[in-house]
């Protein structure tokens, strides 16, 4: 359906599980040279290790996305280790509840650090490579909470999502000379290790919400950001693409009943 991907040089953050490890996993049965980032190269290992044990090739990289001299030093492993970067999946985020009224400026401090500003490092950690092959696939993890969505405990939360929309967009006129796309996925509800912390109630509720009954899956994800990284989406830069199996269309608990 789509050319080949294979060959191509891909950085996903946030990689170790969750929404990140699918994406990891997906561009490695693609046949792209992989690495795999999070915190620990422990962690970022075992994903590595899962897409070389199906046939792939990957690396682990230990970097934390909310400090500057890691996304650099990640950017410079994958120019030495593939020879290049091609696509940068900036995916790696924290959604910790905390109410308005509680909530402290460290709560909203972190939550910004990692979500928006190492959306920021992470992308421009890997500027100059993609402009050196003049041509790039910018792939960021956003949610339709903020940009679409409000939910209680998240206010900081929401505006970090929000943010990296706002960043997308003129990212994306800057870099369309270069010949580099800048695009966001919109997750729903994915079943991941961190939607698993929200409790089963939060994951019942969701599933209630959702008009296709199901939470999503990494995959889901995974191939909606394998799309804004083929050579068919060429012409598609500073869009967001919600996939949330329909949890952002009812006007009211009433268009649900059927
Ligand atoms: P998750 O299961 O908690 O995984 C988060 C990943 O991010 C882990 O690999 C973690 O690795 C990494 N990470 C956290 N802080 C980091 C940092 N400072 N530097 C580098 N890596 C870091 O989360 P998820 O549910 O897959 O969410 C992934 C992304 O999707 C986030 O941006 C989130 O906002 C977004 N999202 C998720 C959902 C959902 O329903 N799950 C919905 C909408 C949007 P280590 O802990 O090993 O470092």
């Amino acid at each position: 359906m789509f050319t080949s991907l294979r060959d191509r040089s891909v950085i996903v953050t946030g990689a170790s599980k969750g929404i990140g490890r699918g994406i990891a996993r997906r561009f490695g049965e693609a046949g792209c040279q992989v690495l795999v980032v999070a915190r620990t190269v422990a962690s970022a290992d075992t994903v590595a290790q899962e897409i070389v044990g199906a046939g792939g090739r990957a690396v682990a990289f230990a970097g934390d996305v909310s400090q500057l001299p890691d996304m650099r030093a990640m950017a410079d492993k994958a120019v030495t280790v593939f020879g290049g970067i091609d696509i940068l999946c900036a995916n790696a985020g924290i959604f910790p509840a905390s109410p308005l009224e509680s909530m402290t400026e460290a709560d909203f401090d972190r939550v910004m650090d990692i979500n928006l500003k190492g959306t920021f490092f992470a992308v421009s950690a890997c500027l100059g490579a993609m402009k050196q092959r003049r041509r790039g696939r910018i792939i960021l993890t956003s949610s339709i909470t903020g940009p679409i969505t409000g939910y209680t405990g998240w206010s900081h939360y929401g505006a970090s999502k929000a943010g990296q929309l706002g960043f997308m967009r003129t990212a994306a006129i800057e870099l369309a000379p270069h010949g580099i796309t800048v695009n966001a996925v919109l997750p729903g509800n994915i079943a991941t290790e961190g939607l698993a912390d929200m409790g089963p109630d939060y994951i019942s509720s969701m599933e209630g919400a959702v008009p296709m009954k199901r939470l999503g899956s990494v995959s889901d994800v995974a191939n909606a950001a394998l799309f804004f990284a083929s050579d068919e989406a060429a012409y598609i830069t500073g869009q967001s693409l919600a996939i949330d199996g329909g949890q952002v269309l009812p006007e009211s608990p009433a268009a649900m009943m059927s």
